[in-house]
């Protein structure tokens, strides 16, 4: 299938942020491990197919342990045949108008005559449902199956997510993000936040970070100081569970904006920062220590 001229909605692999939050905008990684996931990720799908359609290969004779896992995963799963492996699939919504396509990774049918769809997914595990559920009722929406498998297979933790889905469920998930998208309401911190490319200016984390600057002024006077207020949000239970979430959301926005990798190259490089100092930990690696 060619690509289509349509302008996308959203694309497939956003899919499982936008569920969570209408506004949620993919960041584009171009890290090593990126790389790394891109060249697995294609050799997968170029050698998956062959090894179990034409060569026949038993799996406990495949040497590199992500195409064995992967390979004895279909195996496991029961898929008698395999349709097609990296088909590009058009979505729709419920009256017919395009939303998106992407390519699936792979997809068979089993012994029943029902839809098998496989995901290859490398790196850090994450839930990755709502695309592979995209691509299966696009496969649905083109051929009419009711009952489909859907698998997730993470290569590198040796892990497969394998759910029964029908198109009913399909439709209900899918159609539900793409109101999300075409319709979003407010700015929904989730788990997926961290991969978004509006976290700098979202008002979600902008209202945070307004809370973490105050550290809850509103429950304080300002005659208190800080170590009285954090002894006080150590008695509450409940200001101690807003706190620590603050925090930890707070500690992860700064992570991500790099500052410390770039406070440390900068150091490497011969800038002096007053009151930092380059130390070499007991591996042979140079970090940030307070003088
Ligand atoms: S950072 Fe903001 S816009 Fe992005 S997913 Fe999180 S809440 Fe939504």
């Amino acid at each position: 299938m060619e690509p289509s001229t349509h302008r996308k909605l959203f694309r497939p692999s956003s899919a499982p942020g936008k569920e969570k939050c209408g506004h949620f905008e993919p960041t584009i990684s171009t890290s090593p491990n990126a790389v790394r996931g891109t060249e697995i990720h294609a050799h997968l799908c170029e050698a998956i197919p062959r090894m179990f359609t034409e060569e026949k290969i038993d799996p406990s004779t495949v040497t590199t342990p992500y195409l064995r896992y992967a390979l004895s995963i279909l195996y496991q799963s029961g898929v008698k045949n395999i349709t097609a492996a990296e088909r590009l699939v058009t979505l729709n919504d419920k009256d017919g108008r395009f939303v998106t396509e992407g390519t699936v990774d792979l997809f068979g049918l089993n012994e029943d005559l029902e839809l098998m769809v496989y995901d290859w997914k490398t790196g850090q595990e994450r839930d990755y449902s709502a695309q592979v559920v995209l691509y299966t009722l696009a496969l649905i929406q083109e051929n009419g199956w009711n009952k489909a498998w859907v698998h997730e297979v993470f290569v590198d933790q040796e892990r497969t997510y394998r759910t029964a889905i029908t198109r009913e469920l399909a439709e209900e998930r899918i159609f539900k993000i793409v109101e999300n998208v075409r319709n979003p309401r407010e700015h929904t911190m989730n788990k997926h936040c961290d991969w978004c490319d509006l976290q700098h200016d979202c008002p979600a984390w902008l209202w945070e970070r307004k809370k973490m600057n105050g550290i809850f002024p509103m429950k304080f006077t300002n005659a208190r100081s800080f170590e009285d207020r954090l002894a006080i949000i150590k008695e509450d239970p409940v200001l101690l569970s807003q706190f620590m979430i603050t925090w930890k959301r707070m500690k992860r926005h700064v992570e991500k904006t790099g500052i410390e990798t770039y406070a440390l190259e900068q150091m490497k490089n011969g800038t002096k920062l007053d009151g930092l100092k380059l130390a070499m930990s007991s591996h042979g690696t140079q970090y940030i220590q307070l003088e």
